[in-house]
């Protein structure tokens, strides 16, 4: 189930576009245009669901599976000090997309990030040649 008023189910029905890395029957994997890190991707299910509190725990258990698969694929293709799967749940965690969905976020050395990092508009041209070279390694 998608609804129409949801930035990322337009995503899924290609309404918007976005630089994507992996898609299955379930499950769609994209850049972040607004990335806390180079190689910062979404991992989100083709279903709507809020939060973790309110997905269904089929879509869930599928997502996880996606998630692990474009995770390995962004170690190998960037080979990042760290990964962060990150994953918000309401305003004061910083949730601002409404649609579940996890982050995979490449940690460099002391890059000093912290857990509610602020949306700074990334350089799209950087951000494409991200998404192919992730994209190799699924
Ligand atoms: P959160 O703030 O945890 O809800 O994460 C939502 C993420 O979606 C943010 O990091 C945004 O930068 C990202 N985002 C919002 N709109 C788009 C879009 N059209 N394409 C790619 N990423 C997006």
């Amino acid at each position: 189930m998608l609804v129409d008023d949801c930035i990322f189910c337009k995503i899924i029905r290609t309404e918007v576009p976005c630089f994507k890395v992996y898609e299955n029957d379930r499950n769609l994997a994209f850049m972040d245009i607004n990335p806390a890190n180079p190689g910062h991707c979404l991992v989100i299910p083709k279903f709507h669901a809020a939060d973790l509190l309110t997905i269904p725990d089929d879509w869930l258990a599928g997502s996880v599976a996606a998630v692990k698969l474009v995770a390995t694929a962004v170690q190998k293709a960037l080979a990042p000090h760290g990964l962060n799967i990150v994953q918000a749940n309401g305003p004061g965690a910083a949730q601002s997309v409404m649609h579940f969905h996890w982050h995979v976020l490449p940690r460099g050395e002391d890059d000093g990030l912290r857990l509610n990092w602020g949306l700074q508009p990334g350089d799209m041209d950087a951000i494409a040649i991200l998404a192919k070279r992730i994209q190799g390694f699924i």
